[in-house]
């Protein structure tokens, strides 16, 4: 056998970012390269990327949260190992496998009782797009209705509840019975929507990826009473949120919400295998699957394949055996309000929000007035260069990996896996502290990288390129 997989990548790695450049995302590798991540990780483990010195760097990002169980778990490569040596048969497809069976029992095991019935697919976007064809099917009404700031994914469906304007331009026209979209907090507007009586569904994300907010009010109680009143299916996307990320397995837990349909990914599988699932009420199920003729009116060839129902069973047991979820309460608290504490030493901070390992830190112009010209010079060009600037240097600086909440916010968004303790909220604490700091040095350093950015986004702007200064993803 010729082939040999650890030959290849030991003898290739480093060639990264060319092969991306010649080959698939150059925008992306312009981007990385202007904001310091054009690393070259080698290995990972737990909650720690390692280049290829073998340095160790902070994961705070998780992959989008898709390792909230950390890199590599033993446990899920161990069921990785006993699927490849068991040799069942895959996606025979006219057949019933008994991992997906076993999958969804787990996983009705782990929701409120009225939610049992699970629909597996690959992705986020995919179990968006699969709530969003169930709730049409079960209510007979067509539109849907969704946040400013919402985030659902980013195939045709799911980009018309979007309410970041960035991600959308381009790709019209959407869908326009979609897109009606609401401010977060305002039930008035809600119900001025739902009264029409022709909307399927209402979307929400617990925690908003897009700047981590959720509701200052009893907002999602009263959109929920809303939703039963008029006949519209309360949809819980569950994508980011779920699985122990805000310190709940659900994010919807939080405000006693039983929805009628949430949607996961991401971390569901444990990191190595694509999947996703749509859970619900058996109801709203079968009036999809109606008829015998419909039976697969709504699939996906990879949906339930073995691999990642045997990884989504290990990712499960880990949140459990590893009480993952109170960690995420925990750490996240403990996270916020060490935070929270900087605030009276950096003036740049606003705010600190989020919930479990899912949080948000918003900068605001500082009181200082030359650095209130600083601020003010920056934010002329674009919104999110302090926050571009700070996740730089805690890359650069401090070897920890976090991420710009959104376009136009200067939110900084931290994911951390939920595996981490003490020692690693310090180290983020200390880093972000230290690097603070260094920003009310003016003129200096960090205000010199700023105005790098400034002049890459300009030149960027003059050119048919995006604006390469932001990580701002979901
Ligand atoms: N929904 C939410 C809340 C998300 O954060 C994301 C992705 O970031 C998605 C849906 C889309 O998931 P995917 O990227 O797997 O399509």
């Amino acid at each position: 056998m010729s082939f040999d997989l650890k030959e290849i990548v030991a003898s290739r790695l480093g060639e990264n970012y060319e092969l991306h450049h010649r080959y698939i995302n150059r925008t992306l590798v312009a981007a990385q390269r202007v904001i310091g991540f054009d690393k070259v990780y080698a290995r990972a483990e737990g909650a720690y990327l390692y280049d290829m010195d073998n340095n160790a760097y902070l994961d705070f990002l998780s992959g989008y949260s898709v390792f909230n169980i950390g890199r590599n778990h033993p446990v899920v490569k161990q069921a990785i190992r006993d699927i490849l040596d068991l040799d069942l048969p895959n996606m025979v497809q006219m057949d019933c496998s008994l991992l997906s069976g076993l999958l969804a029992e787990a996983l009705v095991k782990r929701t409120p009782a009225h939610l049992d019935a699970v629909f597996f697919c690959n992705s986020g976007t995919e179990a968006m797009e699969g709530a969003l064809k169930f709730a049409r099917a079960a209510t007979g009404k067509k539109r849907v209705i969704s946040l400013a700031s919402a985030f659902h994914g980013l195939s045709l469906g799911s980009l018309s509840l979007m309410g970041c304007d960035s991600f959308t331009e381009g790709f019209g026209p959407l869908m326009d019975e979609w897109d009606t979209r609401i401010p977060l907090d305002d039930i008035a507007a809600l119900e001025r929507e739902l009264s029409k009586g022709d909307v399927a569904a209402f979307v929400i994300e617990p925690v908003q990826g897009k700047g981590c907010n959720y509701p200052k009010t009893d907002f999602f109680e009263k959109a929920q009473q809303l939703c039963r009143k008029y006949g519209t299916l309360l949809v819980s996307d569950e994508v980011q949120c779920g699985l122990g990320r805000t310190g709940r397995m659900f994010g919807f837990e939080h405000w006693n919400l039983e929805p009628d349909i949430i949607t996961l990914a991401k971390t569901l599988s444990g990191g190595y295998v694509p999947c996703g699932a749509i859970i619900t009420r058996r109801d709203i199920y079968q009036k999809t699957f109606s008829r015998m003729d419909r039976c697969v009116v709504h699939s996906t060839t990879f949906g339930r394949n073995n691999l990642a129902m045997a990884c989504g069973l290990a990712a499960l047991e880990v949140i459990d055996n590893e009480q993952l979820v109170d960690r995420s309460a925990r750490m996240g608290a403990l996270l916020m309000e060490r935070i929270d504490d900087l605030r009276r030493k950096h003036s740049f901070i606003k705010e600190v929000r989020g919930k479990g390992l899912i949080i948000g830190i918003e900068f605001h112009e500082p009181s200082e007035f030359k650095l209130k010209m600083a601020w003010k010079l920056l934010h002329k060009v674009d919104k999110v260069l302090f926050a571009q600037m700070v996740v730089t240097q805690m890359l650069s600086r401090h070897r920890i990996l976090t991420q710009v909440a959104g376009h136009a916010m200067d939110v900084v968004k931290i994911l951390p896996p939920l595996i981490i303790g003490e020692g690693e909220v310090e180290m983020f604490v200390e880093a972000l502290d230290s690097v603070l700091t260094e920003c009310r040095k003016f003129p200096g350093p960090m205000w010199e990288l700023g105005n790098n950015f400034v002049r890459a986004a300009l030149s960027s702007r003059r050119s048919t390129e995006p604006r390469p200064v932001t990580t701002a993803q979901s």
